[in-house]
Parts: C-alpha cells; sequence; structure tokens
C-alpha cells in the first residue's frame, strides 16, 4: 500500500465504488438483486382468475413489483397491467384489512374479528331458523379459497353459492359442458386455422394465449375474427368477419351444415367418439349458409369457403370457446357456444395437436364433506 500512496481504507473505499460502479450500469431490479436486498417469492397473481405464475419482489418487507415467472405456462413470464399494478391494490390506503360495522349513526367502525365472527354466526343461526338455511345465498369473485366457501355453504344447508361465473363465461362452460363434459383449451401454439367468435385475444388478459397464436401464426396459421368490432384481434387477423351482433349461434350452424353436407367432417371421430349423428344432421338440415346470411350479413360463399379451409386445416382448426364476448353475454350466447363446440367436434379436433386440449386431472387428497346433518339440509353447491 505505501507504494501506491494508498492507504488500507482508501483501497477499501475505492473497490467499493468500483462494484458500485458496475453496479450503476445494471437496471433497478438487477441492482437490488445482485445487492441482496431483493426477494423473489414464487406465487400465482389472485388480480382475475387466470391465475397467471408471478413472482412478488420484496424489499424492506414491502412487495414492490410483480414479475412473470416464466416457467408457467399460462402466462409464459408476462403478467398483464393488471398483475403488474398488483402492489397498489395491496397497498392501497383505503383496502380493508378488518370488519367494520355500521353503527347507528350509519357510520362504520372497526370492530376485531371475534365479534364480527360471532355477530355474523348468531345472525344466520337466526336467519337460518326462521326462513331455512336456503335464505344464505354466497356471491364472491371465485378465488383460491372458493372450496371452503362452498363447503361453509353446503355444510350451513343452502344450495346457493355463486360467483362472477355467472354474469361472464358461465354461458360457455355449461355449453361445454353438455358436449364434451368439461371445459376444453386451446392448442393455441400449433393451430393452423384460427376461429374467433367474439374472443379479442389481444385485447385481453391471457399474454401467455397472445404469444402462442402469435408463434402459430408466425409458422403460417390462419387468423380469422368474427366480430361486429373491428377490435385488436380483428386488425391483426388475416380476416375479420364483421357479423350482425348476436348471430354467431346462426353462422356456426351453417359451417356445421357446410362440414356435414359436403361430407367434410372427421368421420372416425363422429363414429367413435359421438353419438346422435343422423338426429343432428335431420335438425340442422334448415340452417343452410343462404339461411345464415340473411341472419349474420355473411355471404353463404364466405361461409362454405371458411368451413372448407377449416376442414382442409383439420384437427388443428379451432372454433375458440371463447371468453364472453361472441359466446356468453346475450339472449342465445349459450346456443352460439354450444354450436361453436359441435363444429369443433365436426372438426374432430378434441385433443389433437393444435386442436382442443383437456386438462389432465390432477390426482388430490380428499377431504369428506360435513357429517349428514350437520348442516340442517342437503347442500349440493350452486
Ligand atoms: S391475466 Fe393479469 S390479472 Fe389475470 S392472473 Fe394474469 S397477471 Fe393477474
Amino acid at each position: 500500500m505505501a507504494t501506491t500512496g494508498l492507504s488500507r481504507r482508501d483501497f477499501l473505499k475505492v473497490s467499493g465504488l468500483g462494484a458500485g460502479a458496475a453496479l450503476v450500469g445494471l437496471p433497478r431490479s438487477a441492482r437490488a438483486r445482485a445487492a441482496g436486498t431483493e426477494r423473489r417469492v414464487p406465487t400465482l397473481c389472485e388480480m382475475c382468475s387466470s391465475r397467471c405464475g408471478v413472482f412478488a419482489v420484496v424489499r424492506d418487507g414491502r412487495v414492490v413489483r410483480v414479475e412473470g415467472n416464466p416457467d408457467h405456462p399460462v402466462n409464459l413470464g408476462r403478467p398483464c397491467a393488471r398483475g403488474n399494478a398488483a402492489p397498489a391494490s395491496l397497498y392501497d390506503p383505503d383496502r380493508l384489512r378488518q370488519p367494520l360495522k355500521r353503527g347507528p349513526d350509519g357510520r362504520f367502525r372497526p370492530i376485531s374479528w371475534e365479534q364480527a365472527i360471532q355477530e355474523i354466526a348468531a345472525k344466520l343461526q337466526e336467519l337460518k331458523a326462521q326462513y331455512g338455511p336456503q335464505t344464505l345465498v354466497w356471491a364472491e369473485y371465485q378465488n383460491l379459497n372458493s372450496g371452503l366457501y362452498r363447503r361453509f355453504v353446503e355444510a350451513f344447508g343452502s344450495p346457493n353459492h355463486t360467483g362472477h361465473a355467472a354474469l361472464c363465461f358461465a354461458n360457455r362452460n355449461v355449453a361445454y359442458a353438455q358436449v364434451f363434459g368439461s371445459l376444453p383449451s386451446v392448442d393455441y401454439k400449433n393451430v393452423r386455422y384460427y376461429l374467433s367468435p367474439g374472443r379479442n385475444l389481444l385485447g385481453g388478459v391471457k399474454a401467455g394465449d397472445v404469444v402462442k397464436l402469435a408463434e402459430a401464426r408466425a409458422h403460417g396459421a390462419r387468423i380469422v375474427a368474427l366480430d361486429p368490432r373491428y377490435s385488436e384481434l380483428a386488425g391483426w387477423a388475416d380476416e375479420w368477419l364483421p357479423i350482425r351482433p348476436a348471430t354467431d349461434a346462426a353462422f356456426l350452424l351453417a359451417l356445421a351444415w357446410v362440414l356435414v353436407e359436403e361430407d367434410l367432417y372427421d368421420r372416425d371421430f363422429v363414429a367413435g367418439r359421438t353419438v346422435g349423428f343422423e338426429e343432428f344432421r335431420q335438425a340442422i338440415a334448415p340452417y343452410t349458409p343462404e339461411w345464415a346470411e340473411t341472419l349474420t350479413d355473411i355471404p353463404a360463399a364466405t361461409i362454405r369457403r371458411i368451413a372448407r379451409e377449416m376442414a382442409a386445416a383439420r384437427p388443428a382448426a379451432v372454433v375458440d370457446p371463447g371468453w364472453h364476448g361472441g359466446n356468453g353475454m346475450y339472449w342465445n350466447g349459450f346456443e352460439a357456444a354450444r354450436a361453436g363446440a359441435v363444429v369443433n367436434a365436426l372438426l374432430g379436433n378434441l385433443g389433437a395437436k393444435g386442436g382442443l386440449v383437456m386438462a389432465p386431472k390432477v390426482a388430490l387428497g380428499r377431504i369428506d364433506n360435513p357429517p349428514e346433518g350437520a348442516g340442517g339440509g342437503d347442500g349440493g353447491g350452486g
């Protein structure tokens, strides 16, 4: 040290500065991680039902931001804008953190959890004695605790458990449950022909699916948006079909008509995995492309062409089950979703690469229901 004129203290100072200078070039998050002041806790985003895989980045005991988990299949490392905003919700000064009770003056005041639970339990018992257990309706935004809530409602004896699905995608889910037994997903990454009735994937929150669909398109997949709106998807698609609102069912039935009448459907799938095909053939006889044109404003020739193109691409040709747009939230949304499911069956895409995929069941342990009579009713869920 003497030869350089640097004291040990000076040397350490300069070394520290050097290390600091190296970190200065890094983004703030990388600097904090390198300095060991941030932790990344793997978790799920619960800002919507997609439940993307994320890391909560914690500094000094506070979540400072959310980062995507690249290993999670739903979002492939990309949280949406709402997910990124999650810490703001967590620390919102108006967020409820404990029970409040309204006083005679109409103002809410904090009470303890113990008091709240006792008062609510007593009130529930009183209502049950007076009106029966069905008087309880439990409404919630479905979340990871929903199974527990449902058990509570069942134990109480009420079948009235509901959630946001009733206002969102229930039509689609019930339609697909009727046709396929459950709701499938789309193998977006490998699809070769994608018809989207009313769903605007590019304007939604499923970033992982957008990435997969973009990949499919880069490999030559054809994207067709069936939507009255010129949505983000419609602007990006190979073809936009501006259908008259709420007539998707007619379009999809005419697609089915062409597939059947021109013998373009998957005969093996229909013979091996469906029932009632002859009745179905008779039922759709009136639903020609010309009939659909009068309702949908889509030319009959276009409907025929789309059906033929999809048949040529099957089984990697898909009618998106939708979210709630085209297939859910209008008077015959249920029938539109069911018609889409039937077209998918005719294309034989269930379980095929680039088609519809059923999530495998995960083996879980078993929790028995509360003992008979514990709740004073037969329960059953909503
Ligand atoms: S889509 Fe957005 S809000 Fe929904 S779980 Fe994923 S990151 Fe969260």
